[in-house]
């Protein structure tokens, strides 16, 4: 289907229907964090941007900066959906990062893996935060162990959490974020990437003594975000569902 035929909202409201089923199956042992959800754009033009932000969207997920940025900056955007709320969640690169921060409606930024990052982050957002408020960050971290995915080693999650908090009066520890390995069959069992950023934020949480509550787990995309909040996932990311397939570029 080309762009124009996605009904986004039936995209929309099938998604969050599903993530309400799920949230009720999942255990009660799991944090009650209300789930939310990131409508993943990338590739996908303004225009079904603002269709889905007037259904009554607002979280919305990009994962390359000059895409976020141009999106961000559009005149009609920025006309239509000054409420949005921007996630990024690709990998950054240092020097993408003031073009990133200088977006209007950056909300959080997903992916920090490094002390150093966190730094650049830090020192910079001074310069773009308005209201006074503190840049929202998730640690990404590499549950599947794979090179070619980023995120900080998990033996190194408590640690690089820590220097967040204590190193980075500018940021806010929201959570923990990992993307896993792609097209994991879950007639296999409980996703292991989903089973590890669980027992991860347990970790994390117990180490650095932070209310398991106040974490959130951002984990989950298309092909398995149901599960993923019967995993206990708090955010999860949904591209394809709501505005259709990706042509590769
Ligand atoms: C593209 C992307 C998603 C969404 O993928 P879909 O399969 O289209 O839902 C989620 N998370 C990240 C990090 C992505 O890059």
């Amino acid at each position: 289907m080309s762009d124009e035929e996605i009904d986004i909202m039936l995209g929309l409201k099938t998604v969050l229907t599903q993530i309400e089923g799920a949230v009720a199956r999942r255990s009660k042992e799991l944090p009650q964090v209300a789930p939310k959800l990131v409508a993943v754009s990338k590739t996908k033009p303004v225009a079904m941007i603002v269709k889905a932000y007037e259904y009554g969207q607002r979280h919305f997920g990009e994962n390359y900066v000059n895409e976020l940025a141009e999106k961000a900056n559009s005149p009609e955007l920025l006309d239509k959906c000054k409420d949005i709320k921007w996630h990024f969640i690709g990998h950054l690169q240092t020097n993408k990062i003031n073009k990133l921060l200088g977006s209007p409606g950056l909300h959080m930024i997903e992916t920090i893996h490094s002390d150093n990052l966190a730094n650049n982050i830090n020192k910079q957002w001074p310069k773009y935060r308005k209201n006074d408020e503190n840049l929202k960050v998730m640690v990404q971290i590499n549950t599947s162990g794979e090179d070619a995915k980023s995120g900080v080693d998990p033996e190194q999650a408590t640690q690089l959490v820590e220097h967040i908090l204590n190193n980075c009066p500018n940021l806010e520890f929201i959570g923990l974020m990992t993307i896993g390995q792609y097209g994991y069959d879950i007639s296999q069992g409980p996703n292991p990437d989903f089973m590890k950023l669980f027992q991860y934020r347990k970790e994390v949480c117990k180490n650095l003594n932070l209310d398991i509550n106040q974490v959130e787990l951002s984990m989950g995309m298309s092909t398995d975000f149901e599960h993923a909040i019967e995993m206990g996932a708090t955010t999860v990311r949904v591209g394809s569902n709501i505005f259709g397939t990706r042509t590769p570029k």
